[in-house]
């Protein structure tokens, strides 16, 4: 059977570029929307307009029975969470996932935002700790992906970031890494092979040359790891009730460096506590 290289040629990831960006701005077109008193789908509905003025479409909507923009998950929910007449309430944790397709190719990436609540500071402060740990982990993942010789590095690396971040103010126990949710290729589908763990694994996984483009996205609670998936069929929830948090970006190795296609400036500014420079796609 013929099987399409998970590695794209330069041509292909520079048509990549564009549905990163428009990706980018529709997060960017949500990220004020994102407080007390807005309902989740005005958040959705925001996405879908920023996505289609930009002559592109939504690819949550291309996946089978899903019906929306973006994912919205709030405090216990960690990912995939349905838009819906919920009102956001100060101090919620809201992550928010969306993505583009634009002639064909597909951007993937995510936020999560902590809405202030100045008579519960200690509960915001927790949670904005929850988030700066996931994203710090993620843009570790990214880092990791400009040296690395197969993606099991970039899993290590997400893992050793969280890990040295200490416990969680919670449960006095590490932050938890959600095992049965992973990242993976993106391209002309917005999930392909091959699939980026968050954690170590015996594989060394596939290997890490121009032509790879990856969406990295750790998945990351206040408690443990395991979660149930809701009654209505999508939203994954943590058991013990703790927080989850969840930041994603998509991700370009090509022959100058690594890019990052959901990123405006490329990476740069969450890449530079690393020492990493991303090299725009020639
Ligand atoms: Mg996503
Ligand atoms: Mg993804």
């Amino acid at each position: 059977m013929f099987r399409r290289s998970i590695y794209k040629t330069p041509t292909q990831l520079r048509a990549m570029v564009e549905p990163g960006l428009i990706t980018a701005a529709a997060l960017d077109a949500i990220r004020p929307l994102i407080r007390a008193g807005v309902k989740t789908l005005e958040l959705d509905a925001a996405a879908n307009r920023a996505i289609l003025e930009r002559g592109a479409e939504s690819n949550f909507q291309l996946v089978r029975g899903y019906h929306h923009t973006i994912c919205v998950s709030v405090n216990e929910q960690v990912v995939h969470g349905i838009p819906s007449d919920r009102v956001l309430q100060p101090g919620d944790i809201v992550s928010v996932d969306c993505g583009a397709q634009f002639q064909g190719w597909n951007g993937d990436s995510a936020i999560t935002v902590v809405i202030p609540d100045p008579s519960r500071a200690d509960l915001v402060a927790q949670r904005e700790e929850l988030s700066r740990v996931t994203e710090g982990s993620m843009w570790a993942g990214i880092a990791t992906m400009a040296t690395a010789s197969h993606l099991g590095d970039v899993g290590a690396a997400i893992q050793d970031y969280i890990e040295a971040q200490g416990s969680s103010a919670v449960t006095g126990e590490p932050y938890g890494i959600l095992r049965e949710y992973v990242g993976h290729g993106i391209g002309r589908k917005m999930h392909e092979a091959p699939s980026v763990f968050n954690y170590r694994t015996p594989d060394p996984g596939a290997e890490v040359r121009p032509g790879l483009v990856v969406a990295i996205e750790p998945m990351v609670t206040a408690g443990g790891e395991m979660t149930f998936v809701e009654d209505d069929d999508w939203t994954v929830s943590t058991i013990d009730g703790t927080d989850g948090s969840h930041w994603e970006h998509s991700v370009a190795v090509h022959d100058g460096g690594i890019w990052v296609l959901t990123a405006p400036d490329g990476g740069a500014e969450g890449l530079a506590p690393f020492g990493v420079t991303p090299v725009p796609v020639a």
